[in-house]
């Protein structure tokens, strides 16, 4: 059986006066009935902050974004290496705003994959539709094409990964995908990855989680937790989540 996991992505909010209340809160919440193992996504400048805060409790930390690149002229990229010093245990790979608004495609995703793979670091694989896309009957097509080049890099690198499915139309939208919509794309994307030899890793979901909702998206069977943007920013709303 897979455990679940509740991972926080902060996007670019924060400071470091914030970020320590909100830290702090993480670590004296009690821990989670459910077992559900928490992280949080933090913005580059803070990674210390959070690996400091953060030390010796159940609470994993991890970056925004990754260097495809091992190193060298690559002005503003933070390579794997570079998150590995500092212990970074996660990367997020692939999420829509970085497809959207950086022009990351598919392959330049797997790069990235790759390359945090290299340096020890797990990436979170982020796939998602367009509400374009749902509407004209693509959604499983566009995460298929998606993965591609994640599933070509082979099952022993896959099967290291965390996908997580957020379809962009229920980002901060406050419009989640039911768990019916949510749990009959996790199906797809679990037989596409059991097809190239990697079934059983964990599909976070993606997409106005909160407390209220939550439940109801947990019990679905391929649904093994969640990537949460903006209920992650206070420490009792990420909590409950995972409760
Ligand atoms: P929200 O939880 O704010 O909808 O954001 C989801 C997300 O993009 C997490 O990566």
């Amino acid at each position: 059986t897979r455990s679940r996991l509740v991972m926080g992505n902060w996007k670019m909010h924060g400071n470091l006066a914030q970020n320590a209340t909100l830290l702090a809160g993480l670590c004296a919440a009690p821990r989670s009935a459910s077992g559900a193992l928490l992280a949080v996504c933090v913005p580059f400048p803070y990674l210390a902050q959070a690996a400091e805060a953060l030390k010796g409790t159940t609470i994993s930390w991890g970056a925004q974004d990754i260097s495809a690149q091992a190193q060298g002229a690559f002005t503003g990229e933070v390579s794997g290496s570079m998150l590995s010093d500092f212990g970074c245990r996660w990367a997020l790979v692939g999420h829509s705003e970085r497809r959207s608004l950086h022009g990351e495609t598919d392959q330049l995703v797997a790069d990235k994959a790759q390359a945090a793979l290299a340096s020890g670091i797990t990436p979170v694989v982020c796939v998602g539709e367009s509400l374009a896309e749902r509407d004209a009957g693509q959604a499983v097509a566009v995460i298929t094409r998606q993965l591609a080049p994640i599933l070509a890099l082979g099952a022993d690198a896959v099967k290291k990964m965390v996908v997580a499915y957020e379809p962009v139309w229920a980002i901060g939208t406050g419009r989640t995908a039911s768990p019916e919509q949510a749990q009959e794309v996790h199906a797809a994307i679990r037989a596409a990855l059991a097809a190239a030899g990697a079934g059983n890793i964990q599909i976070l979901y993606g997409g106005s989680v909160k407390a209220s909702n939550a439940a109801s998206l947990f019990a679905m069977p391929d649904i093994d937790g969640a990537l949460v943007g903006g209920a992650s920013l206070v420490a009792e709303d990420f909590v409950a989540i995972a409760a």
